[in-house]
């Protein structure tokens, strides 16, 4: 078996080493006998959707974003029928903020894919914190790291998790990201997937069912090294609240 990630953009949304979570796409994938092969679409490629099994979307500065922004018109449509057809994404920050209408800067109005019905709005503060966030999806906590100025409303849209510790999608909210299909928008940076095997797992699974059929259910891994870390981070900010202070 075998799954085609696509890594969208390295060369502009590429901050805090979001590409290091296809690394855990692949390895997880080897590890159980599997094959992973990595497409990296730079601006201007142009994307052939049906091929791919698994969607990577980095973060990014506001400028890069912008720049992201001429390109993204090429692939609104496909990108779209992508995910509507269950196609598996996994979009960090600024990534994630493109998914929505628009993110809007001090300066600029930058247009999203309007994939998911969100929108985000810049304020000077950043957010930048180590977050620990409870999903339903899952019974293990997702911890990570958040470094954002933008504030995603994401009106109807099931949240990604409930903040337990950190500030999420506007700090104020409660709430971090989204999950709407099988897409998962959030802030959380870098090593989110290492961190969080059981999110790997999640959006493997899912890509793997896709393609060949609801019986593939994946054989575990010895990860009681990355259990302890995440137990460590849950523990270490189970009794700290951080209140964004109001302005
Ligand atoms: N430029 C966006 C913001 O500051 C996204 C930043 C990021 O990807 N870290 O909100």
């Amino acid at each position: 078996m075998k799954l085609t990630i696509g890594h969208l953009y390295p060369d502009l949304l590429n901050l805090y080493g979001d590409r290091g979570n296809i690394q855990c796409f692949r390895k997880r994938l080897e590890w159980r006998g599997m094959e992973a092969e990595v497409i990296p679409f730079l601006s201007g490629d142009s994307i052939d959707f049906s091929k791919l099994d698994i969607v990577l979307l980095g973060g990014g500065s506001d400028r890069e974003q912008e720049l992201v922004c001429g390109h993204l018109k090429n692939i609104q449509q496909d990108f779209k029928e992508y995910v509507e057809n269950d196609g598996v994404v996994l979009a960090v920050c600024g990534g994630y903020q493109l998914l929505g209408k628009y993110y809007k800067t001090d300066k600029k109005l930058i247009e999203g894919l309007s994939i998911l019905n969100i929108t985000t709005e810049w304020e000077p503060e950043r957010l930048i914190r180590n977050i620990v966030l409870n999903s339903p999806l899952f019974d293990t906590p997702v911890v990570g790291f958040e470094n954002h100025g933008g504030r995603t409303m994401i009106g109807d849209h099931t949240p990604f998790g409930k903040v337990f510790y950190g500030l999420g999608n506007t700090g104020k909210s409660g709430y971090e990201g989204v999950v709407y299909k099988n897409v998962i928008g959030t802030y959380l940076h870098g090593p989110l997937l290492p961190k969080n095997p059981h999110v790997c797992d999640y959006l493997l699974e899912r890509a793997l069912k896709k393609k060949y059929g609801d019986d593939i259910a994946l054989a575990p891994l010895p990860d009681e090294l990355e259990h302890q870390a995440n137990s460590y981070i849950v523990d270490r900010y189970s009794d700290k609240k951080y209140i964004l202070k109001e302005t």
